[in-house]
């Protein structure tokens, strides 16, 4: 199939403008510098890829060697972006390699010059687009869709430029950069004008998804405490309360502060939160594994274990309890103590719902605060 390649050039021209705008306006709600680096990176593929249009016009300098430099300066700065979206620092080494390749452009012009400067373009794009990959491969936490996508583009995006590299060392390889001749060179055209839009669609993406995510994350937690609220708990309860059965039964604690708005009347609103800062990290500190705790509103908070005995929550509570009144007894003067009432439930099958066994947490509770605060009820075992 014979191409244009004029006109290839010219929808790459302007997919890369777009590509620049886009991420840009992007930027400009976002703020996250990745995406500065990714619309400067497309920017400059677009000034590059409007002088390769003067090749043929008998510019070879700019039209070739100035255009394909700022195609390698636009792989450059893709690599920065992803660098900064993974919070990673490069090493000197990268540096230094951008260094090198600025000096073969000073290389006396002779005929082998076009391919030498073809394979050394191609490998260090690849090596680019190959570091920029690795640097987008999960670090402990897994990645998000959209960086799943960015990483699987520029693999193969820069698996692309190695291939042909390999291929325009080949013997009779045909290369005519100057009049766009050689099968390489068509490919080459074709692959450009897709890449910068799957690049320029998943760099979008990755920084979309991880926002998402950031704001999901947000909406999950009580602003004060960062434990969850209850809609959360709601949402991640129903794994816990599943896995319930006799041989591993569950208990919800209801926790509620005795007197607490004594603190907030004597010492202030801000003292009163504090304490309940205090309250979440003493109920985080004291959290098994697996187990979910949330605050439920005001000076009341919720845990959730998934494989608990009797015993074992009399333990937990009681732990709690004297903590607790051990740090305000310690902090606060109060004409009457600042403590902590339970409300337990232990269930050996699994709840109707939360909802359900929130309530019967409830009615433990307000046994509780009418048998004098400071103490932990257990309600019947069903
Ligand atoms: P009781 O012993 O019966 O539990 O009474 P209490 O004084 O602890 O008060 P109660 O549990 O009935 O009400 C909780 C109070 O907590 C009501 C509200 O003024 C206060 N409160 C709710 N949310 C916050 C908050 O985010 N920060 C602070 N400082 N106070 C809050
Ligand atoms: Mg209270």
């Amino acid at each position: 199939m014979a191409l244009d390649p004029l006109t290839m050039l010219t929808i790459s021209t302007a997919l890369a403008a777009a590509a620049a705008l886009y991420l840009a306006v992007e930027w400009r709600s976002i703020r996250e510098s990745s995406l500065l680096f990714w619309s400067a990176g497309f920017a400059t593929i677009t000034v590059g890829s409007s002088l390769a249009l003067l090749r043929a016009n008998g510019y070879p300098l700019i039209g070739i060697w100035f255009a394909n430099g700022l195609l390698v300066v636009a792989h450059w700065l893709f690599l920065l972006g992803v660098a900064r979206f993974t919070r990673r620092s490069l090493s000197r080494a990268w540096y230094l390699m951008f260094l090198v390749w600025l000096a073969l452009l000073l290389l006396p012009e002779d005929p082998s010059w076009s391919k030498i400067m073809l394979v050394a373009n191609s490998l260090l794009i690849a090596a680019l687009m190959l570091r920029a990959s690795l640097l987008l491969r999960p670090h402990g936490k897994s990645l998000s869709i959209g960086a799943v996508q960015l990483r699987y583009v520029l693999l193969i995006h820069g698996l692309f430029y190695f291939a042909k590299a390999i291929t325009a060392v080949l013997p009779g390889t045909l290369i005519d950069l100057a009049a766009f001749r050689g099968t390489i060179i068509q490919i080459s055209l074709v692959e450009g004008a897709m890449a910068i839009m799957l690049i320029a669609l998943s760099m979008t993406g990755t920084e979309r998804y991880r926002r998402e995510k950031q704001i999901a994350e947000l909406a999950a937690r009580d602003p004060l405490t960062a434990l969850y609220n209850r809609r959360a708990l709601e949402v991640h309860a129903p794994r816990l309360l599943d896995q319930v059965s006799s041989a591993r039964p569950g208990a919800l604690l209801l926790i509620d502060i005795d007197n607490f708005k004594l603190i907030n009347d004597l010492y202030g609103h801000t003292a009163g939160d504090r304490l309940l800062i205090s309250l979440s990290e003493m109920i985080r500190s004291q959290l098994p594994q697996g187990a979910l705790a949330a605050r439920l509103g005001g000076d009341e908070f919720v845990m959730l274990l998934g494989d608990a005995s009797h015993e074992q929550i009399m333990v937990l509570g009681s732990e709690l309890r004297e903590q607790f009144q051990q740090m305000t007894s310690q902090s606060y003067v109060t004409p009457e103590a600042v403590t902590l009432s339970i409300g337990a439930k232990v269930f050996d099958q699994p709840p109707a719902s939360l909802a359900a066994l929130i309530e019967q947490g409830d009615s433990a509770l307000y046994e509780s605060k009418r048998g004098g605060r400071n103490r932990i009820r257990l309600a019947d075992c069903t």
